[in-house]
């Protein structure tokens, strides 16, 4: 299995909306597609951390 630490780490950095499923910046409070505030950490919740 290869691993990516930078991809991995993007991953769990990010926002996604729940209304359009845009892909948003960490700090993002709003979707920057749709606008909407409904934005929930992609956590993947697997042993991640250092
Ligand atoms: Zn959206």
């Amino acid at each position: 299995m290869v691993k990516f630490p930078e991809a991995t780490e993007r991953v769990l950095n990010k926002k996604v909306c729940m209304k359009c499923s845009a892909t948003n910046p960490p700090r993002a409070k709003r979707c920057r597609r749709c606008g909407s505030k409904e934005l929930r950490v992609k956590s993947k919740e697997t042993k991640a951390k250092s």
